[in-house]
C-alpha cells in the first residue's frame, strides 16, 4: 500500500515513521527545503502533558479583555483581525464553559500522554538525542502568581500529575543560575514533565526513516488533492499527479485549503508565537530545565549551550511579522531571570503560526473521503502531542486498531 503524507512539520515526520513501521510504502512531499521548518521550528520546546489543555478554558475571554491594553501582554489580538478571524473567536468563545473545556481537555491528555510513552519508546529504540532536559518548573513573581495557580494545582491532581510546591530558597537550588534579585516567591516543579529540540528531532527521524525506505521530497507543494470517483487517489504538485492508495494531510495550516477542495471543512486558525534563541555566555550558568514565568506566559528551555525564550499568543491575520512589542517581552523575561548570561541584543528571532482549533483537540484519521486522511490542529502542543497521534494516525490508514480511544479526535466531532 503506497501512502503520501503532506507536510514534514513535526508531525509529517513522526506520521511517516509510524506508517514505514506498519510496512507501508510512504512518500513526503514537503513545500519547504527540509523537515521542521515552520511552527515546529521555534517552538519552547516543552513537552508537560498534564500541562495539555485548550486555550478555550473558563475565565480565559476575561483574562484576554484584561491584557488588551498592557503593552506586556502575553495574549495579544491584532486590530487588523478579520471576520475569518472573529468567525473562529465565537466558536472558541462557545469552548470556553466548564463543560466544554472538560471535555476538550480529556482529548487532548489522551494524546499527549500517550505521546510521551510513544516518544521514551522511539528514544530508548533508535537513540535519538535531541538536547532534552528533565523537569519543567514554573516561576512564580509574587503572592499574585501563587494565589493564581489554585485552579491549576486542582487540575493536576485530577490528572494525577506529580508535582512538588517549592519555596523561593529551593527554586534557587535547583536553578543557581537565577538572578538573585529578581522577585520570587517560589515555584511549581513538575519531574515528569520534559523538554527537547523539537526540529532537532524531526531531523533525526527524517534520518532514521530514510534509512527504513521513507521517501522525503522537498521543495515539492501540494495544489490539491487528486479525486477520482470520490476517492483520494493520490496529490497535485507542478502540475504533476503522483499516485498513491492514501494520502495523510499533515500540513498544520495549509491544510485548510488543501481539505476544503475534498469537501472537508476544518475550521484551523493561526494564533502567532514568537522565540529568541541566543548563545549562552561561556561562564554563565543558564536554566537546568524548562521553566515558565507564569506571570508572562513566557518559556525559558535550555538547549545545550544555547536557551529559548518563547511566548505570546497573537490572533490575526496569516502574515507572520515580527512585531516589536512581543519581542521586547521575551528580552525582558529573561533579563529578569538571566540578566548576565547571553548577549540578548544577539538572539536570533522567530514568529510561528500555531495551528489552532476553536476546541483544542487535534483532528486524527480518517475523513468522509475514502482514502483521505489527516493528522492536524495540534495547537499550542504539538510537538508534546506528535508521536501520539502519528502512531494513531498510521494505526487507522494500516487498518489497525489505535491504542486509544479515537472518540472526539476525528471530523465527526464538527458533523
Ligand atoms: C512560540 C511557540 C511556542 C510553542 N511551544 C510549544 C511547546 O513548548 N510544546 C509543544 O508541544 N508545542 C509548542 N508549540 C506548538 C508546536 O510548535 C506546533 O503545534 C507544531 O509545530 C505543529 O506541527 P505541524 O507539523 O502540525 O506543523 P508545521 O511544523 O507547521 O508543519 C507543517 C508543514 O506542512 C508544510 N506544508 C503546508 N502546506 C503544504 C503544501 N500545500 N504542500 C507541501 N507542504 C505543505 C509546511 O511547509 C510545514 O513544513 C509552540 C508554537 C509556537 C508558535
Amino acid at each position: 500500500m503506497r501512502v503520501i503524507v503532506v507536510g514534514a512539520g513535526i508531525v509529517g515526520v513522526c506520521t511517516a515513521w509510524y506508517l514505514r513501521q506498519r510496512g507501508l510504502e510512504v512518500t513526503v512531499l514537503e513545500r519547504r527545503a527540509g523537515v521542521a521548518k515552520e511552527t515546529s521550528f521555534g517552538n519552547a520546546g516543552i513537552i508537560a502533558p498534564g500541562y495539555v489543555t485548550p486555550w478555550a478554558a473558563p475565565g480565559m475571554p476575561r483574562k484576554v479583555l484584561s491584557y488588551l491594553f498592557r503593552s506586556e501582554a502575553p495574549v495579544r489580538v491584532r486590530p487588523s483581525a478579520s471576520p475569518a478571524t472573529w468567525r473562529w473567536v465565537a466558536r472558541w468563545l462557545r469552548e470556553c464553559r466548564l463543560p466544554r473545556y472538560r471535555v476538550n481537555r480529556e482529548r487532548m491528555h489522551r494524546v499527549a500522554f500517550y505521546s510521551r510513552m510513544q516518544l521514551h519508546d522511539l528514544r530508548a529504540r533508535l537513540g535519538i538525542r535531541y538536547e532534552q532536559s528533565q523537569g519543567y518548573l514554573q516561576l512564580l513573581r509574587g503572592e499574585r502568581d501563587l494565589a493564581m495557580l489554585g485552579p491549576a494545582r486542582a487540575l493536576l491532581d485530577e490528572s494525577a500529575v506529580p508535582y512538588e510546591m517549592l519555596s523561593a530558597e529551593r527554586v534557587r537550588e535547583l536553578e543557581p543560575g537565577l538572578s538573585r534579585t529578581a522577585p520570587l516567591a517560589g515555584g511549581l516543579h513538575l519531574p515528569e514533565d520534559e523538554s527537547g529540540n523539537c526540529p532537532l528531532f524531526a531531523h533525526a527521524l527524517r534520518c532514521a526513516g530514510e534509512d527504513e525506505g521513507v521517501r522525503f521530497r522537498f521543495g515539492a507543494a501540494v495544489e490539491r488533492v487528486a479525486m477520482e470517483g470520490g476517492r483520494a487517489v493520490g496529490v497535485v504538485s507542478d502540475g504533476q499527479l503522483d499516485r498513491a492508495d492514501a494520502v495523510v494531510v499533515a500540513a498544520a495550516l495549509g491544510s485548510v485549503p488543501l481539505l476544503a477542495r475534498c469537501g472537508v471543512r476544518v475550521p484551523m486558525h493561526p494564533v502567532k508565537g514568537y522565540s529568541a534563541t541566543v548563545a549562552l555566555d561561556a561562564a554563565a550558568i543558564g536554566p537546568q530545565r524548562a521553566l515558565m514565568d507564569e506571570a508572562y506566559k513566557t518559556a525559558i528551555t535550555p538547549f545545550a549551550n544555547r536557551i529559548r525564550i518563547a511566548g505570546t499568543a497573537e490572533l490575526g491575520g496569516p502574515e507572520l511579522h515580527l512585531h516589536a512589542a512581543p519581542l521586547r517581552t521575551l528580552v525582558k523575561v529573561a533579563t529578569d531571570w538571566f540578566p548576565g548570561a547571553a548577549r540578548y541584543s544577539d538572539a536570533q528571532f522567530w514568529v510561528g503560526a500555531r495551528p489552532m482549533l476553536p476546541d483544542g483537540a487535534p483532528l486524527l484519521g480518517a475523513t468522509r473521503v475514502p482514502g483521505l486522511f489527516v493528522n492536524v490542529g495540534h495547537g499550542s502542543t504539538g510537538w508534546a502531542m506528535a508521536c501520539g497521534s502519528a502512531r494513531v494516525v498510521a494505526d487507522v490508514v494500516s487498518g489497525c486498531d489505535p491504542e486509544i480511544s479515537l472518540d472526539g479526535l476525528t471530523l465527526d466531532r464538527y458533523r
